[in-house]
């Protein structure tokens, strides 16, 4: 048995993490649950998985929850809360499925612990990559990509040597407004930036898809996972999302991993790397699909990525603060506080007013953090 602890398990990722679990009963244990405030959904978790410990996101949400639960159960909250979920208990591998760079000490704590990580909370490579890579190196701790175009890469480089590769291809859908001039994103809606084409995600991400930041975290979170310099690392639109990434080596070989879109799959590789285990995913038929299509990314349309990608090279604190203000510039875009296009102008300013500080530790980075979220709540 596998044991698994699940850093925000009543999310997109959580419950699809949890979908993988019930199809392999024999092989998966739940150890540990964290969720924000949805309560409702993690009782329903916890009477179904059985975990040992969960953690909610206050104290008196876990104050409603205590005389719900089943007796034996611990019960954890806040950030201390989602640490003890994280470096507490007995899990192998700890899935972190929060949104956002809360998930930064718990996913390092885990990491300290020694648990490998299963990662979909991208914020945390974006704005502390050095030190989550550098303790993973140091514990011997493997951070297994469950972001589709991340596994992909993973999957294509598998038994091959770091030094042969030539470039890789991250593959953007195009989020909701792929066909949208800059013209018509005056007056986008939020209900019309949440549908997304092709994937059912979490609201934030949905947004970071519509402003192409998606990608550009995606850059900066293969900088990280596969030490590529930015120059190695390109992106291209693609979408109808198929091809999830590709490699192309020096002798001009490409290698791409394809498959129907479905975070089943890369959740569970994650879970169960090295080795394959079946899926209910959709077998993809090409024939079916007839053909794929392929853009060139266009940064004037995309702005974000390409300042996404400066800050990437630029370094120090410079991904943390566009995180951060990213995170709250999406919040009120969410909240029905600012247009579409302001999401835009919020991260140009943070940016442009952000002092850089090179190779910051964790105190420095949580303060870039704190301060550029204050700055953004402003604009
Ligand atoms: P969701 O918004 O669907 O879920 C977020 C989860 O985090 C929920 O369980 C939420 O709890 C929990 N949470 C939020 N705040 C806190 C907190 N303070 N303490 C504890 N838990 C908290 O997000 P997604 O699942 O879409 O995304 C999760 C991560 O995975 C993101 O980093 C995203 O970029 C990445 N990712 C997602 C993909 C997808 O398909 N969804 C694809 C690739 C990457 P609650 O709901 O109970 O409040
Ligand atoms: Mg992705």
């Amino acid at each position: 048995m596998k044991k698994i602890s699940i850093l925000g398990s009543t999310g997109s990722i959580g419950t699809q993490t949890l979908d993988v679990v019930a199809m392999h009963p024999e092989a998966f244990e739940v150890d540990g649950l964290a969720a924000g405030s949805n309560t409702a959904l993690l009782l329903e978790q916890v009477g179904r998985f059985h975990p040992r410990r969960v953690s909610v996101a206050t104290a008196k949400l876990a104050d409603e929850l205590r005389p719900l639960l089943p007796p034996g159960v611990e019960l954890y909250h806040g950030d201390e809360g989602l640490v003890e979920i994280a470096a507490g208990g007995e899990a192998h591998t700890v899935v972190t499925a929060v949104v956002g760079s809360v998930g930064l000490r718990s996913t390092l704590a885990a990491i300290e612990a020694g648990r490998h990580i299963g990662l979909a909370n991208k914020e945390t490579l974006v704005t502390a990559g050095h030190l989550v890579t550098a303790s993973a190196a140091r514990k011997g701790v493997r951070l297994l990509p469950v972001d589709s175009e991340h596994s992909a890469i993973f999957q294509c480089l598998n038994g091959e040597n770091q030094a042969d590769i030539h470039s890789i291809t991250v593959t953007a859908s195009g989020g909701s407004f792929r066909d949208y001039t800059r013209d018509q994103l005056q007056g986008v809606t939020v209900e019309d930036a949440l549908r997304h084409p092709n994937w059912s995600m979490g609201a934030k991400i949905t947004i970071d898809s519509a402003t192409m930041v998606n990608k550009g975290l995606e850059v900066i979170e293969a900088h990280w996972l596969f030490g590529l310099p930015y120059e190695q690392i390109n992106v291209l639109l693609h979408p109808e999302s198929i091809i999830h990434s590709y490699v192309e080596f020096r002798d001009s070989s490409v290698v791409a991993q394809l498959g129907t879109p479905d975070m089943r799959v890369p959740i569970q590789y994650a879970l169960t790397y090295p080795d394959r285990w079946s899926s209910p995913a959709k077998r993809l038929s090409l024939a079916e699909i007839g053909k794929l299509t392929f853009r060139e990314m266009d940064m004037v349309r995309y702005p974000l990525l390409k300042l996404a990608i400066e800050c990437g090279k630029l370094g120090g604190t410079a991904t943390t603060a566009f995180n951060a203000a990213n995170e709250i510039a999406v919040a009120r875009f969410l909240r029905g506080e600012i247009p579409f296009l302001h999401i835009e102008s919020i991260i140009e300013e943070c940016l442009q007013r952000h002092v850089n500080t090179a190779a910051p530790d964790l105190q420095q980075i949580e303060d870039c953090d704190r301060s550029t979220r204050e700055r953004a709540a402003r604009i």
